[in-house]
């Protein structure tokens, strides 16, 4: 299709010595998962299946990433950088992207805070015969599904109305107490941010095909 050929074209393949770099973002959290090259075939197989491939220089042939252990990419966009020399690849991984059972081939864990603090509210959760914690999101889940529900239904409200008297510092402070239980609230749920960030997606998706 012309994507294909408008991208392919835009690199200078002699250059590059026939290959450049891939870096694999996940669409829906942002975070880096690897880098890989591509050769003019391994980008057209890419386009073609949806399914991220490259090149291996290992293995000096076409790799489509999780071809044996099932943990795929599949593709959203893919783009070249300012000067046509990087490639950016938005995808959605099918497990861990790294072949040592990580999500990323880097440790991103300060990079992806939101997946950091979901992890650490998560280990706030109360244990059986753990009542004696002096964190407040153990005693938020302690008090039960209703008081947490209310405190998101309060926070919005302080939201909106930092948002009305236009206190930009105030909106920041009331925003972040709002997806802070809102997180919690998800969490006592059973659910998790990846949850919510993935039906966005769906819905996404929906209108641009409709
Ligand atoms: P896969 O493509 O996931 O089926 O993995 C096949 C092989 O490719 C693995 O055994 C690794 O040698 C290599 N591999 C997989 N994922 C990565 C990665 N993220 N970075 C580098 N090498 C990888
Ligand atoms: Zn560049
Ligand atoms: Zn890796
Ligand atoms: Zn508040």
């Amino acid at each position: 299709n012309s994507h294909q050929q408008t991208l392919a074209a835009r690199i200078d393949w002699d250059k590059q010595q026939g290959m450049i770099p891939a870096i694999v973002q996940d669409h829906l959290s942002g975070t880096v998962l690897m880098l890989g090259y591509m050769d003019r075939d391994a980008l057209a197989k890419t386009l073609e299946t949806g399914l991220v491939t490259f090149y291996s220089r290992s293995k000096q042939r076409l790799w489509t990433k999780g071809e044996s252990s099932g943990n795929g990419l599949k593709l959203v966009t893919i783009d070249c950088d300012c000067d046509n020399d990087t490639l950016l690849v938005q995808a959605l991984p099918q497990g861990p992207t790294c072949h040592l059972g990580t999500t990323s081939c880097w440790d991103t864990r300060t990079l992806d805070f939101s997946a950091q603090l979901a992890a650490l509210i998560q280990s706030r959760r109360p244990q059986t015969g753990s009542e004696n914690s002096t964190s407040y999101t153990s005693s938020l889940f302690q008090s039960g599904t209703k008081r947490i529900a209310q405190k998101v239904g309060e926070e919005g409200l302080e939201t909106a109305l930092a948002a009305a008297t236009g206190d930009k510092a105030e909106l920041v402070d009331e925003a972040a107490d709002l997806l802070f239980h809102l997180m919690v609230l998800l969490e006592d749920q059973g659910l998790q941010i990846g949850d919510i960030q993935r039906r966005l997606f769906e819905r996404h998706q929906k209108r641009s095909q409709g």
